[in-house]
C-alpha cells in the first residue's frame, strides 16, 4: 500500500518535533491543542505565510526555505520579548520529497529553539508554501510594542543589516556558494535578546524583516515620531562599503530587507543596552523617518519590500 497522508504527517513532522511545552495540556494529533497560561502572564500569537518563488528562489533548498521561514516567525515573537512556546504548521506540497524536506526544516528549527510543534495542515497542490503560527508568552502588560517611543529616546539595532539581502542577490545572480549567501539562508531570531531587552524596561521594538527604513517607519507611524538614523552608526556599515560601495552598501543596508534584527528605542538613561546592541539614532518630535550620511540627508531608491508595489 503506498504511503498515505497520515503516514507522511507522522513521519515527515510529528516523530521528528521533539519537545512538548509544559503548559499544554493537548498536544498535536487531536482536532486542536490545549495549553494553559502561567497566572500573570499573557499569550503572544503571530502567523506568517512563505512561498516558493516568492520567499525563497525556486531552485534553493526546500529544508533551509522552511527552516528559515519557522525562524521568521519565531523573530516576531522576539520583538515582542517573548519566550516561544508554540507553533501550528501548514503546509502545501507539490509532492512527497518537498514534504519531507520541509517537515525536515521545520523540525530542525523547532527543535533548535525548543518550540513544540502544537499542529498542522497537510495539503497536495501545485506549489510550496508554509503558513506558520507561532506562539509565546510574556509577563503581563510588557510585551514591546511599535506604538511605544518617545520623543527624545535612542534608537537601537540589535543585528547585522544588508548581508541577508545580498546573499540573496548572490543566489539569484547564480553564485551558488557565494560568501553571503549563509547569511539568507540562517535566519537567528533574537529571542533571547528580545526577553532581555523586555526584562530591561525596552517598550517598543519591530522585527526587521522588509527593511530598516521600512521597519523604522512603522515604529515611526504607530508611536508619532521621527525616526533619525546614522547610516555610519550601523555595526556592519564599514565592511558592506568596502564590498559595495557606499551607494549600494546604504541600499542594501538600509532597505535589504530579510536580516531579522531588532530595531528598538529606549529613554537616554536606561543601562545595559551598549552590550547587546548599537545606538543609530534618535526618536525626535516629527513623523517619518529620516537617514542621514555624515551630516547630509540619505534619499532611497526604494524604501523595503512591498508585496503589492507596482
Ligand atoms: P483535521 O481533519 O482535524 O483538520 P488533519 O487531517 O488536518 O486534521 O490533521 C490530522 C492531525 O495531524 C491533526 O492533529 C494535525 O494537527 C496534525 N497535522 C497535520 N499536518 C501537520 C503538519 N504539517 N505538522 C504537524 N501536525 C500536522
Ligand atoms: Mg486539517
Amino acid at each position: 500500500m503506498p504511503i498515505g497522508e497520515f503516514s507522511l504527517i507522522e513521519q515527515c513532522f510529528v516523530s521528528k518535533a521533539m519537545h512538548q511545552h509544559k503548559h499544554t495540556v493537548i498536544t498535536n494529533g487531536d482536532d486542536a491543542s490545549v495549553h494553559n497560561l502561567p497566572s500573570n502572564h499573557e499569550l503572544v500569537v503571530s502567523t506568517d505565510t512563505a512561498v516558493q518563488g516568492v520567499h525563497w528562489p525556486h531552485d534553493f533548498p526546500l529544508e533551509k526555505a522552511a527552516d528559515r521561514a519557522v525562524c521568521a516567525s519565531l523573530s516576531d515573537l522576539a520583538a515582542m520579548g517573548a519566550d516561544a512556546c508554540w507553533a501550528w504548521v501548514s503546509v502545501i506540497a507539490e509532492h512527497k520529497e518537498a514534504l519531507q524536506s520541509m517537515g525536515q526544516g521545520v523540525t530542525n528549527a523547532l527543535n533548535r529553539y525548543e518550540v513544540e510543534l502544537s499542529g498542522g495542515d497537510t495539503v497536495h497542490a501545485a506549489l510550496n508554501s508554509l503558513n506558520i503560527t507561532v506562539a509565546g508568552i510574556l509577563d503581563k502588560g510588557t510585551a514591546m510594542q511599535r506604538n511605544k517611543a518617545n520623543i527624545g529616546d535612542k534608537v537601537w539595532f540589535l543585528g547585522q543589516a544588508g548581508l541577508a539581502a545580498l546573499g540573496l542577490q548572490q543566489w539569484l545572480n547564480g553564485e551558488k556558494d557565494g560568501e553571503f549567501i549563509s547569511h539568507f539562508s540562517d535566519v537567528f531570531p533574537k529571542i533571547q535578546q528580545g526577553r532581555v531587552l523586555r526584562e530591561l524596561g525596552v517598550r517598543c521594538c519591530i522585527d526587521v524583516s522588509d527593511g530598516i527604513v521600512q521597519d523604522a517607519n512603522h515604529i515611526a507611524k504607530a508611536s508619532n515620531v521621527l525616526m533619525e538614523l546614522d547610516v555610519e552608526e550601523f555595526p556592519n556599515w564599514q565592511s558592506l562599503r568596502e564590498e559595495l560601495g557606499t551607494d549600494k552598501a546604504m541600499q542594501v543596508m538600509l532597505s535589504g530587507g530579510e536580516d531579522y534584527g531588532l530595531l528598538f528605542t529606549a529613554p537616554t538613561d536606561m543601562e545595559g543596552l551598549d552590550a547587546l546592541a548599537t545606538c543609530v539614532g534618535v526618536s525626535l518630535q516629527g513623523s517619518g523617518v529620516k537617514v542621514q550620511y555624515k551630516g547630509e540627508d540619505v534619499q532611497l531608491v526604494k524604501s523595503g519590500y512591498d508585496h503589492f508595489a507596482v
